[in-house]
């Protein structure tokens, strides 16, 4: 273990400080505060000096994994790299200074009004609200407007949405918060919604539906149109889950699907760093047979996450028009080449082309080693760690019980994806000849196999000495 692996308190001193104040201060020192005001008892903080502290703050800092330190093919979240202008853009001056309230913003303003026009030509929606903070926030919105769609027109009695098995968990989350019923539509053997199964369930109380396409699995949902006509037809609406528009930029948009509301991830397809759960904007567009509902709804204070729309039209306008549409055909190229380079040793449930992601179902057994089924994704997502790379998104979706979902973003090189897809034949080989060794991994991270479950249920948050 090296020395400052150690927690900050194990290598704490008593009396030692990370300041000098003199004795005899000009100002008013701490003797001159009322004595009700005063702390009983010291905070017990660790007693360190100031290059202690640095050092225990980069040292943290080098703990962690970003897509600026490693490949990160974490599928449904479209870890790309982010160009370093748009954090330049969003630092400027003029932008960190507003206050939302401040009059005369026309930068400001002409910023969102850009970001709005771009984001419209590019989904064939007809206009955004970005007030929204989330994706999941964005899902809420935009239920929110198709249940005050149907409210104004007095059909009060659409109180279900259809959602297919393998969306993503916040739509029925998002559903159920908003007060709808949600209704499961089943996936057929292709991976795609099943359309047989889903006209039974169209009726007078069908708000709509909640679709993703290409879906998490990662295929496109090649019924759409009809999908679009059987919902319209029994007077419901097609919300549409943007939040991984990755492999759609500029080649086609949901509004010319038929979706009617959907929801963009700022934060992922349109480069913002997310890790750990923020910043994000989940801006939310329709229709133009709803723009005038969009005022009505109001989910935030203010105008919304302003520093990721920064970051996003700073992308946007960066990339232009020409090479928006290039990410996706990109992000659809590297998935498949991984997907084809590999499925010799893990298990492809669905082989059809998929578009900017896909999904594995654990090892293939070749019969090289009795225990090679023995080893899990768990126990591959584990081992990618120790070769430097962020592990896909495991166990999910649903659908496979040893889900490894892999996207690899338009932004990595052949060389990156080479050196990953190595890895993992590597693994797939070690899985066969030292299992014993897989379990164990990682080998080389800073913390090995911690109990998730509890880790999750009860997080000790607080050093306790
Ligand atoms: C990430 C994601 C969401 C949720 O977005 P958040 O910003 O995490 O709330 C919704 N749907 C899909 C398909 C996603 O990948």
């Amino acid at each position: 273990m090296k020395y400052y692996d150690k927690l900050i308190f194990e290598i704490s001193k008593p009396g030692r400080k990370g300041y000098t104040l003199p004795a005899n201060g000009y100002g008013r020192g701490l003797a001159e505060l009322p004595e009700g005001l005063r702390r009983g008892e010291p905070l017990g903080l660790p007693e360190v000096s100031e290059p202690d502290v640095v050092r225990h703050y980069t040292n943290l800092s080098q703990m962690n994994f970003g897509v600026d330190t490693g490949f990160y093919p974490l599928g449904s979240c479209t870890m790309k790299y982010n160009p370093k202008i748009n954090e330049e853009v969003a630092a400027m001056p003029g932008f960190i200074g507003l206050h939302p309230l401040q009059d005369g913003a026309d930068g400001a303003k002409a910023v969102i009004e850009g970001l709005d026009k771009a984001l419209a030509e590019i989904t064939g929606m007809a206009k955004f609200t970005f007030e929204p903070c989330a994706g999941a926030h964005g899902e809420l919105t935009g239920l929110m407007i198709m249940r005050s769609y149907h409210m104004r027109r007095g059909d009060t009695a659409r109180t279900k949405v259809i959602v297919p098995d393998s969306a993503h968990g916040t739509n029925p989350a998002s559903a159920a918060v908003c007060g709808l019923e949600v209704v499961e539509v089943k996936s057929n053997a292709a991976g795609l919604v099943d359309v047989e199964d889903l006209k039974p369930l169209l009726g007078s109380d069908i708000a709509g539906i909640m679709m993703t396409n290409p879906n998490t699995l990662g295929l496109f949902e090649k019924e759409i149109a009809e999908i679009a006509s059987l919902v319209h037809g029994c007077g419901g609406l097609l919300y549409y889950d943007g939040a991984n528009m990755n492999p759609l930029l500029g080649v086609v948009r949901p509004g010319d699907m038929g979706f009617d509301i959907m929801h963009l991830n700022l934060h992922k397809t349109f480069s913002t760093p997310h890790g750990g759960g923020g910043p994000r904007s989940g801006p939310v567009g329709v229709a133009a047979h709803l723009a005038d509902l969009l005022p009505t709804i109001k989910v935030s204070g203010f105008h919304g996450n302003f520093g990721v729309m920064l970051r996003a039209y700073a992308y946007i306008l960066m990339l232009g028009r020409q090479n928006v549409a290039l990410a996706g055909k990109y992000a659809t190229l590297s998935a498949n080449y991984i997907k084809e380079s590999l499925k010799d040793c893990y298990k492809l449930p669905i082989p059809s082309v998929c578009k900017h992601e896909f999904v594995f179902d654990g090892l293939v057994n070749d019969g090289s080693g009795p225990e090679r089924e023995g080893a899990t994704t768990l126990d591959v997502a584990k081992r990618l760690l120790d070769f430097g790379f962020h592990a896909p998104t495991i166990y999910f979706p649903l659908l496979f019980h040893q889900a490894l979902m892999i996207e690899p973003t338009e932004t990595e090189s052949l060389e990156t994806i080479d050196a990953f897809i190595g890895v993992m034949r590597e693994i797939a080989a070690e899985a066969a000849a030292d299992p014993a060794m897989l379990k164990a991994a990682p080998h080389c991270a800073p913390i090995r196999r911690p109990d998730e479950t509890t880790a999750a249920r009860q997080p000790i948050l607080k050093y306790q000495p």
